[in-house]
């Protein structure tokens, strides 16, 4: 990664903050409002910007969501008379476990009580990031949308001394055009990186930091999601159901969401973990398989969807957590990766740890102290709440990928149980692969053949990226980085049938032309920023960069 240190650099613009946050999801709005607090019960000031790549606040947001307002609760304890989209209260819970045809429900007695869903708010993340974003704005936290960070600024000593947005008006071949305008420097006593699963400039500091030394590697899925809109008969709000099974095949963890709530609405959702093996199977149509099931087409039929789009997240829970703060900085939420695996659950933890760097960043700032370690905050995470609830769960996905969905996760929920019960039990499995290693060949992974979309419950992916409102400029660098040009057609292709064409959930990445002619194409404009390319591709040779700010989906209500 390429060292910048601000001094080299005179002629770009800098703005000074006493905390620079990267991020506007829940993580880092939290992190801001809690320094806010802090900074007014101290009747001390504190100044505070965030940076969001999305062109606005919650356009690159995507959950579930169904929320434990744990969190919320904390931060913002009168959060429910003050206009919060989170209205819909999770009322009736169903998990049931599939097969083509038909389905088994899991009586609830079954799981844990941390499974529970009772107490928790169905609702869009995203939108309740326009309102976190809002009430941040109303203590003073300047919050930057339409922003890019793609660098670091590092001081003498190797300390971060904050962050450098992305130029603007770049062309394809490099050229600056009429528009151009440099990034600027923004630097701050300490920078809170909160740019959710597989951040890109958190992959940079990891890396070069080395703060997974310790951890090994982070685990992801692929969450793919619409939002329905179905006739009022069918409206049950608050009604919450998860699957598994069907149309996976044993050996593949993941499962369907669908979550009712709002005026009407239906989010339906899919997950996909990364460290699936066949190169042939394809998120995008797994997921619209699993809408065919009765389980789940019942609940659609007659509706309209409205919105779609993916994102990964987090799957590697407690043992995978990197090293939390460096000199300057910390990771905070999914970029560090506190999801709640089983739960399907992250934003509270995410909002949670945000106020927990926030305290420590506070608490330095106030005794004079800048760019250092902020130790407070992971000595504080380890015997918090939120590491209780991680540690319960922390078998659950390395006792999936290694047996299979019905017997890891059956043990897995054994194990579970025992950790509530026997809170001081200490077993930890590890991960194992990193899910870019994941594949087997191409040549002894079986094609899968998946039905021609309907237009009415399952559909093609164009028509679908067409709905995230997903917008990049023709004429600008690729944001998708090939360290090496010639490993998808020359490696991939032969290896693995190139993967990409069917993992890419935005169709972002083809194979065109035969024989000699075999070309691999990358349609940049179509990415909805899922990192799911960053993260699976076999030769590790895919490298997702932050685009000009402001591009990417354009997600409402997601
Ligand atoms: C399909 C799916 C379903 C889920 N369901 C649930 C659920 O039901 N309940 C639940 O609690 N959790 C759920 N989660 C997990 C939850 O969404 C995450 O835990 C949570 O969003 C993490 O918050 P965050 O603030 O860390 O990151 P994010 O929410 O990812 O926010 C990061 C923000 O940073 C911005 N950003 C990233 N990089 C940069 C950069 N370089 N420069 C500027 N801005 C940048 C992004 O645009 C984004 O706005 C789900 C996740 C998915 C994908
Ligand atoms: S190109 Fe990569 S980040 Fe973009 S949508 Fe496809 S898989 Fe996701």
């Amino acid at each position: 990664m390429e060292q910048r240190v601000l001094s080299e650099e005179p002629e770009r613009e800098t703005m000074e903050f006493d905390v620079v946050i990267v991020g506007a999801g829940p993580a880092g709005l939290a992190a801001a409002i809690r320094l806010k607090q802090l900074a007014a019960e101290a009747d001390k000031d504190v100044s505070v910007v965030v940076l969001e790549k999305g062109s606005t606040v919650g356009a690159h947001i995507l959950s579930g969501a169904v929320i434990d307002p744990v969190a919320l609760d904390r931060l913002i304890p009168d959060w429910r008379d003050k206009g919060s989209p989170l209205e819909t209260q999770v009322t009736k819970d169903r998990f049931s476990f599939l097969w083509r045809t038909g389905g088994l429900g899991v009586p609830n007695i079954f799981m844990p009580p941390l499974m529970s869903n009772h107490g928790c708010y169905i609702g869009s993340l995203g939108s309740l990031c326009v309102w976190l974003a809002e009430q941040a704005e109303s203590l003073g936290v300047e919050i930057y949308p339409g922003i890019a960070v793609t660098e670091a600024i590092y001081g003498p000593g190797g300390e971060i001394e904050g962050v450098i947005t992305g130029d603007m008006g770049v062309a394809r071949d490099g050229s600056h055009k009429d528009s151009y305008t440099p990034g600027i420097a923004l630097t701050g006593k300490y920078t809170l990186l909160a740019e959710g699963a597989r951040g890109s400039l958190s992959k940079q500091l990891i890396a070069k930091l080395g703060l997974d030394t310790q951890s090994g590697p982070q685990k992801f899925g692929i969450g793919l999601k619409e939002l329905w809109e179905v006739p009022a008969e069918k409206h049950k709000p608050g009604l919450v159901q998860h699957t598994m099974g069907w149309p996976l095949d044993e050996k593949t963890g993941g499962g369907s969401f669908l979550y009712h709530f709002g005026e009407r609405l239906v989010s339906v959702g899919f997950v996909l973990h990364l460290d699936y093996a066949n190169p042939y199977l394809n998120p995008f149509k797994e997921f619209q398989r699993a809408k065919t099931h009765p389980a789940i087409r019942q609940h659609l039929e007659g509706g309209k969807r409205i919105a779609y789009g993916a994102r990964a997240l987090t799957e590697g829970g407690w043992q995978a957590i990197p090293q939390l703060a460096f000199p300057g900085g910390a990771l905070i939420g999914c970029a560090a990766g506190f999801m709640n695996v089983p739960r399907i659950k992250g934003s509270h933890n995410a909002m949670l740890s945000g106020m927990m760097a926030a305290e420590a960043a506070f608490e330095a700032i106030q005794a004079g102290r800048a760019r250092d370690v902020l130790d407070a905050y992971p000595e504080g995470l380890k015997t918090s709440s939120m590491a209780a609830e991680l540690k319960k769960v922390r078998n659950v996905k390395p006792l999936w990928s290694r047996f299979g969905t019905m017997l890891g996760v059956t043990l897995g929920g054994i194990d579970m149980w025992l950790n509530t019960l026997f809170p001081f039990l200490r077993h930890t499995l590890k991960h194992k692969k990193p899910d870019y290693a994941t594949l087997t060949r191409a040549s002894e992974a079986k094609p899968i053949c998946y039905d021609k979309p309907d237009g009415v419950l399952t559909f093609d992916i164009l028509s679908s990226v067409f709905l995230s409102g997903t917008n990049h400029k023709e004429d600008e660098p690729v944001h998708l980085r090939l360290t090496d040009p010639s490993i998808p057609i020359e490696r991939n292709l032969p290896e693995y049938a190139e993967p990409a064409q069917c993992y890419c959930p935005a169709l972002v990445y083809e194979v065109v032309g035969e024989g000699e002619e075999q070309r691999f194409q990358i349609n940049a404009q179509n990415c909805v920023h899922c990192k799911t390319c960053d993260i699976k591709d076999p030769a590790q040779n895919i490298n997702w960069v932050p685009p000009e700010g402001g591009e990417g989906p354009n997600y409402m209500n997601m």
